[in-house]
């Protein structure tokens, strides 16, 4: 007997009968197509953002854009793809988005590379790259863009999220961390979401050492309440432990030293001042004394935003609640090979806001839908149509089009789901005389009128 020939990854097909209804076999062939697809579906932990996501992402990335703009932000993208040593010097070797996170690999030359799971680093090795510090100083930039994190999935929590930030380099003045926060807070405010801002200061390399040995002599009579990673971090970065989420670990935490008492002097004068500014912009927030962040790269002024409707509910915030945060980090352009050079920003998560969004029930306000339809019959008319068309869009009116259909009963459906007021139809009688039809959709009524006149009809019916 031959041998059976086995095919690898061949899916098993169920047998068609002869005495199978076209219905039944219908079945089976679907079962099939569902095998198929879901070999292919969505990795975990990534989102699609479909159409009818659009207007809500519209509507961030504008206001983003807007007060970037008016802040004097310049656009700035950076590759996605960097050197993994990047991120493990700047966020940090023992910090969760490089210990966990990250998604690293090495490239077919053999160089280890990592998805960009942030993007301050890339943003100030972009300045240091290309000479930025040569320009007037502060250097401000903006961008929005995707970024990578090898995250447990669950809700508020991807793998690949985007985030809107701002990057301010080259100058040290508690003014830079005010407007950074300012603008943050005024994204909020004019999407319309309520959120609470937290603030810290976290010292810098002065005074900071101290409060770290004071922290660990603290911890270190807590060890035994302390989660495994948490008697990790006691050795090689403590200050993590008090972002811990572990139960034992925020016990062990309450009593815990606070930075605060143990700022110098420059570090006092500096938070103070932001403090000022703030209160003098009338921007509410919380000190929160144990707030630290998850990277390591940050020096005095940090924050974050969280959905004002948590704090007020007495749900503590949590790490993976926040909306967006930042902070100075004037270590870090040193980090990376260049001078001592200030700097501070922030980053908000997009796909975070647009849930939270849903949660208040915020509407993004959004471009008007379109109030005409443009339907064409025939070849010909499908051609005057395409430059029709485009008439009205450089005069800026809202209208809609299905010129993948020839139908004119698809077309008037599809005009009808879209809730337009007006549709103009070319047919073949139109193209012979030149003209359009003009048809409200409200009453039916039709008229007739000449090509030429077409654009400017429609907008007097729209004004009207
Ligand atoms: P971070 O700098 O880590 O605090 O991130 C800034 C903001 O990005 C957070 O406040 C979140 O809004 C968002 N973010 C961080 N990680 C994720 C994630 N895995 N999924 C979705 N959004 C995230």
């Amino acid at each position: 007997m031959p041998k059976k020939k086995i095919i690898k990854n061949h899916m098993p097909v169920k047998k068609i009968s002869p005495t199978q209804t076209k219905a039944e076999r219908e079945v089976v062939a679907e079962e099939k197509r569902e095998k198929i697809r879901k070999g292919f579906q969505l990795l975990r932990g990534m989102k699609d953002i479909l159409p009818s996501d659009q207007p809500a992402w519209q509507f961030l990335y504008k206001k983003a854009e807007e007060l970037t703009g008016f802040y004097g932000f310049r656009r700035i993208e950076t590759p996605i793809l960097e050197s993994s040593n990047l991120f493990k010097r700047s966020v940090g070797d023992v910090t969760d988005i490089v210990e966990k996170e990250m998604y690293t690999f090495n490239d077919p030359g053999g160089e280890s590379v990592s998805l960009r799971p942030e993007a301050t680093a890339s943003v100030c090795r972009a300045y240091l790259e290309h000479g930025l510090i040569n320009q007037p100083q502060p250097v401000k930039l903006c961008y929005w863009g995707p970024m990578f994190r090898h995250d447990r999935p669950q809700n508020g929590r991807y793998r690949q999220f985007h985030q809107w930030g701002a990057e301010t380099i080259g100058e040290i003045n508690p003014a830079v961390d005010a407007e950074l926060i300012l603008l943050a807070w005024l994204f909020f405010k004019e999407i319309g979401l309520k959120v609470n801002l937290q603030i810290n200061s976290i010292g810098c390399p002065n005074c900071r050492p101290e409060y770290k040995k004071n922290l660990v002599a603290y911890y270190r009579r807590k060890k035994k309440h302390l989660c495994a990673d948490c008697q990790r971090r006691l050795l090689k970065n403590p200050l993590r432990l008090l972002d811990c989420k572990e139960e034992g670990c925020q016990e062990a935490k309450a009593e815990a030293p606070q930075i605060i008492d143990w700022l110098c002097e420059e570090c006092k004068n500096h938070f103070m001042k932001v403090l000022e500014y703030l209160d003098s912009m009338e921007i509410p927030y919380q000190l929160d004394n144990f707030l630290v962040r998850g990277l390591d790269y940050y020096t005095k002024t940090i924050f974050e935003f969280y959905p004002a409707a948590a704090a007020k509910e007495g749900e503590e915030a949590t790490r993976q609640s926040a909306l967006g945060g930042g902070g100075r980090y004037d270590g870090l352009l040193e980090i990376l090979g260049g001078r001592p050079t200030p700097g501070g920003g922030f980053s908000l998560g997009i796909e975070r806001i647009i849930n939270e969004m849903r949660r208040q029930e915020v509407e993004p306000t959004v471009k008007k839908p379109p109030q005409i339809f443009l339907a064409q019959i025939g070849e010909q008319a499908k051609q005057k149509a395409f430059r029709l068309f485009e008439e009205l869009r450089r005069e800026k009116l809202p209208a809609g089009q299905m010129f993948g259909k020839d139908s004119l009963k698809a077309q008037l459906e599809i005009a009808d789901k879209m809730g337009v007021k007006y549709v103009l139809i070319l047919g073949q009688k139109e193209i012979l005389e030149d003209t359009v039809l003009l048809r409200d959709m409200d009453g039916g009524v039709q008229e007739t009128i000449g090509f030429d006149r077409a654009v400017a009809e429609v907008k007097k019916k729209l004004k009207s």
